[in-house]
């Protein structure tokens, strides 16, 4: 589970973020790019987006669901 107290930087304020687990693997930023992006140093994702409506939640939740190391959290 993901950790809001670990939050990496890049991440904009509210309930979708990415931890300080993230191993850089890119699959939430090709699952849901509207709201996943990788940092410049390729190393970790962040949210620079917050999902609106149903449907963008849908898709940032699929993306939380192929983050292979939990480090994708909707608590923050
Ligand atoms: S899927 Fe998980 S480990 Fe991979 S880049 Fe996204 S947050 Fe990081």
């Amino acid at each position: 589970m993901a950790d809001k107290n670990s939050k990496v930087s890049g991440n904009v304020p509210g309930p979708f973020y990415v931890d300080s687990n993230c191993i850089g693997c890119e699959a939430c930023a090709q699952t849901d790019p509207d709201h996943y992006v990788m940092d410049d140093s390729g190393t970790f994702a962040y949210v620079f987006k917050q999902p609106e409506g149903d449907a963008e939640r849908e898709a940032a939740l699929d993306a939380q669901g192929v983050c292979p190391v939990d480090a994708i959290g909707d608590d923050g």
